[in-house]
């Protein structure tokens, strides 16, 4: 079968694997309908994160069950299913305190697990899925074709939003600063206004997220940085947020999610970390914060957030702006590079 394989900088193929079987008793094999490119998976296409061999991408995919191993109990061929960004068994006591990205049998697509083999990816006709009752969430149905790209985004964006906003304590009459205009950003825009938050103000300074970011429900945007970027938010809102969701990951993204939040007020950080070296424990100190953070437990999320996407109250997918069969994953990769889509879907 085919799939992308990052062999460097800059450097996606899509080419011959070999087909996924099932080998444990626990595993399925599910056919991919539907795949997307992540911002994470940029930072090893642009050289930032290192890459010690060539490696099977993607970790968001949702398509069918082909097989299952003997010992599979909640799925069966032809289930639609939606894959967390991570594997989990859903039953060590990680998993059941949430935290199903620390599981203890936890591993990640392309990269090899607890037993040494590597994982299949995402970016591919079909993946073998360890774990498959602890990791795959069914849908109750086949979905409607229109439905694949907001089902798709439960996987990795719209669980890690929800999260920034969860671990926010946003809730009622809030006021909500979103530190980037990302495919996260923009998610958890949503996550903010489905928690009840009253204004939302979005740090962002290219139009079209801005204009999605305002469909989603932001109703602030603010294009400074650093200090004046503080001061904007400030403005807008006539003092600073009781929360600050930060969905970047760097240094500078930090310190405007610190520097946006009042007195007592809470900051999610859920961007992956780059380049963060010193946390500024005397921001947190000097204002009472409440700082959480983390990898978002999706396949914790994914029950709640799939029945409120079933029923058309929660819709996410238009972050993904751009389309491309998987042939074509290295132009996909390119368009996100240089901003122009904010998340590739891949159709294998
Ligand atoms: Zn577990």
């Amino acid at each position: 079968m085919r799939a992308a394989v990052l062999h460097g900088t800059r450097d996606v193929r899509v080419e011959d694997v070999p087909d996924p079987r099932i080998t444990e008793a626990d595993d399925a094999v599910v056919r991919v309908v539907a795949a997307a490119v992540c911002g994470s998976d940029l930072w090893a296409y642009r050289g930032l994160t290192p890459l010690p061999r060539p490696t099977r991408a993607g970790h968001e995919f949702v398509g069918t069950v082909e097989a299952v191993g003997p010992a599979v109990r909640t799925l069966r061929p032809g289930d639609f299913v939606i894959a967390p960004f991570s594997v989990s068994d859903n039953t060590c006591r990680n998993c059941r305190n949430g935290v199903h990205t620390s599981c203890d049998r936890a591993a990640h697509w392309g990269v090899p697990g607890p037993d040494g083999r590597a994982m299949d990816a995402g970016q591919g006709e079909a993946v073998r899925v360890p774990l498959a009752d602890g990791t795959l969430v069914p849908t109750p149905g086949p979905p409607p074709p229109g439905l694949i790209p907001d089902l798709l985004a439960l996987c990795d964006v719209m669980a890690t939003g929800h999260h920034a906003a969860r671990i926010a304590r946003v809730g009622r009459g809030d006021s909500v600063v979103v530190v980037g205009d990302g495919a996260v950003g923009l998610c958890a825009v949503l996550a903010a206004r489905a928690a009840g938050a009253e204004r939302v103000v979005v740090m962002s300074r290219h139009p079209a997220r801005q204009a999605l970011a305002r469909e989603f429900g932001a109703t602030d945007i603010v294009t400074a940085r650093g200090r004046e970027g503080v001061a904007e938010v400030r403005r807008a809102l006539g003092g600073p947020a009781d929360s600050s969701l930060e969905c970047v990951g760097t240094d500078l993204s930090l310190r405007q999610a610190l520097g946006t939040v009042r007195p007592g007020g809470h900051v999610g950080c859920v961007g992956l970390p780059l380049g963060i070296t010193r946390f500024p424990h005397r921001d947190l100190f000097a204002g009472n914060l409440t700082v959480a953070g983390g990898s978002a437990p999706a396949r914790a999320y994914l029950p709640e957030l799939l029945r409120r996407t079933w029923d058309g109250a929660l819709a996410p997918g238009r972050v993904l702006d751009g389309e491309f069969p998987l042939h074509r994953a290295a132009d996909a990769y390119a368009a996100m590079d240089t901003r122009r889509v904010i998340k590739a879907l891949l159709r294998p």
